[in-house]
């Protein structure tokens, strides 16, 4: 899972350096398809209920699950990338949030928010921690940002399948859930907007957009869960 996550991370450092203005969604899909396969792993998002690419593109309001296309990145957008890669069977998933020139301070506040989020929920994952102590703290960052949760998607347990069957929603349950215990491998990816975070998938049966067109910011980490605390495995 290491060297899965450690190409998923490359992979999005790649897309940050190529992301530019005039550049498609499509083309940036084709640079992460290569990388991915050049270094002996497999996207795992292509293929996956029918996806058609290897990561997903999710511009301004659209939160997740955008689809890469003809569509050409343009300055002032906030650019989501989600990518996977399968290795030797195990998978890692991470994704993070861009922005395509000089951000407001609404755009940092969104950006940052869900990137500190993210990072306190994995600060959370502890041994004999519950599911509810990440998504709680995962929470807290999200309200102190001021910013709203995208509460239909959650993050999940990740290994020899990319979706495992533990949830990890970015808000409290009022219930402890799951105890996570060393050797637990989760993907936590809190998934944030400026406004309300009421979504709705559009006709192409993929894309997850804001119901009011407010912005949104999507950050994951691949994460195991160790006798020495939280260990990020989606980073180079
Ligand atoms: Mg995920």
């Amino acid at each position: 899972m290491r060297r899965a996550g450690r190409v998923v991370a490359d992979v999005l450092a790649l897309i940050e350096e190529k992301l530019a203005p005039g550049v498609t969604t499509a083309q940036l899909d084709a640079i992460a398809e290569e990388y991915i396969r050049k270094s002996g792993a497999r996207p795992s998002f292509k293929g996956y209920k029918g996806f058609p690419a290897s990561i997903c593109v999710s511009i301004d309001d659209e939160v997740v699950h955008g689809i890469p296309s003809s569509r050409v990145i343009n300055e002032g957008q906030v650019v989501s990338i989600d990518a996977g890669a399968i290795w030797h069977g195990y998978h890692g998933d991470a994704a993070r949030t861009f922005y395509v020139g000089q951000p407001s301070a609404d755009v940092t506040r969104l950006l940052g928010t869900t990137r500190l989020a993210l990072m306190a929920g994995i600060a959370a994952a502890v041994p004999g921690a519950t599911v509810e102590d990440v998504s709680g703290a995962v929470e807290d960052v999200a309200v102190e940002g001021r910013c709203d949760i995208v509460r239909p998607f959650v993050g999940h347990g990740i290994g020899t399948r990319m979706h495992e069957d533990l949830q990890v929603p970015n808000y409290r349950t009022g219930h402890p859930g799951a105890v996570l215990e060393v050797g637990v491998c989760i993907a936590i990816e809190p998934m944030l907007a400026l406004g309300s975070a009421d979504v709705e998938t559009l006709a192409d049966g993929w894309t997850v957009v804001t119901k009011d067109h407010s912005l949104a910011a999507h950050f994951e980490h691949t994460i195991a869960v160790t006798e020495n605390g939280p260990v990020i495995l989606t980073t180079a």
